[in-house]
């Protein structure tokens, strides 16, 4: 899938009125045509020449997962064999400040992933590959015609670091947000990110107004360090100079994810500093007591203990979020996207 001036500077060099783009990402976008077949206004040429060279859906729906909450797992398999799931949220998370009518799509960016945080079940079998755009785009479309809803609001939160697949997320943010692609607007699009300080701030740079969200964890290096692998090479001070760039370049509130994970991150003391530095940035904080991963062995604290921990950014003034979250019991929930053996298709 290519953009606009992409599509047309290539149909150009083949001979083709430059205007054939704007009829192709039509046929893709708006009418989601499924077969080049059926874009009946292209020369029969054109379209038998397209179809030989380019795959117009490089997903195919494999299964889907439903919870009791509605929350709906896809699996989707990529042209190679390879797998990634997508999960559609119906009920937006207060903390993007949305309706709760709308719907919030969760995508992957890569195919495993090479970051190996700790409460990750994503990390746990490596990093296989970049998603390409198209396969990042294809979720969303194929996920809304599985559903036959419209995805209002777009987290990149599935599988993989959306940041170090740069150049093909930058592409999909382009395809997504553009009024010949998904218009979806960029203010209801979050990146979320393990911490990644050099794209953190090319991110910024870009135009479109998207959120960011920092899987933060541990407020300090000593407790980061154990959580999340990636503080060895971006420590915090050095991730939060990079999240005061972004303030100044981007009118939006910072999110800090954290998870609270008794015994490691969820004293009181952690807390404290947890308030300070979101304080420092303006974030508000979004905090999830730790799901069940199978094969890991944290443990979630006490209703109470995670009541205490928020009572604490609350009295810094920061606004911090206990989220109970949807999707839990398909496994869908931040952090709990793995492929698993699913009826023999994997
Ligand atoms: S939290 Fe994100 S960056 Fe970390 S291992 Fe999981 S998918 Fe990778």
């Amino acid at each position: 899938m290519l953009t606009q001036s992409q599509l047309s500077e290539r149909l150009v060099n083949h001979g083709q009125p430059s205007y054939r783009a704007t009829q192709i990402l039509d046929w893709i976008f708006k009418k989601r045509a499924k077969a080049w077949d059926e874009m009946t206004n292209l020369p029969e040429s054109l379209r038998v020449d397209l179809a030989e060279h380019y795959p117009l859906r490089p997903l195919k729906h494999t299964l889907t997962k439903g919870s009791e909450d509605t929350t709906r797992k896809f699996l989707m398999e990529l042209a190679d064999g390879r797998y990634v799931e997508t999960v559609l949220i119906p009920a937006s998370p207060a903390l993007y400040g949305e309706r709760s009518d709308r719907h919030t799509l969760c995508v992957s960016s890569q195919v495993g992933c090479a970051y190996g945080c700790k409460f990750c079940a994503s990390g746990l079998d490596g990093f296989t590959r970049n998603l390409s755009a198209a396969e990042i785009v294809s979720q969303i479309i194929l996920a809304e015609e599985m559903s036959g809803e419209k995805v209002n609001n777009l987290v990149f939160m599935g599988m993989g670091e959306p940041l170090a697949n740069f150049k093909n997320l930058c592409l999909a943010l382009e395809m997504i947000t553009s009024d010949w692609g998904l218009n979806i607007g960029a203010r209801r699009i979050t990146v979320s990110t393990s911490g990644l300080v050099p794209q953190i701030k090319k991110l910024a740079e870009l135009p479109q107004q998207i959120r960011l969200a920092i899987s933060l964890h541990g407020p300090d290096d000593v407790t980061r360090d154990k959580i999340m692998p990636v503080n060895r090479k971006f420590p915090v001070n050095e991730l939060f100079e990079a999240l005061r760039f972004w303030n100044l370049q981007k009118n939006q509130k910072i999110t800090l994810e954290y998870i609270l994970i008794d015994g490691v991150n969820a004293g009181l003391d952690h807390a404290a500093i947890l308030a300070k530095r979101a304080a420092s940035i303006k974030a508000k904080v979004n905090l999830i007591p730790y799901n069940t991963v199978e094969g890991l062995e944290w443990v979630r604290p006490s209703d109470i203990a995670c009541r205490e921990f928020q009572k604490v950014l609350f009295q810094a003034g920061v606004s911090a979020t206990l989220r109970l979250e949807k999707g839990h019991d398909i496994d869908a929930a931040c952090g709990q996207l793995r492929l698993k053996k699913e009826k023999g298709v994997l």
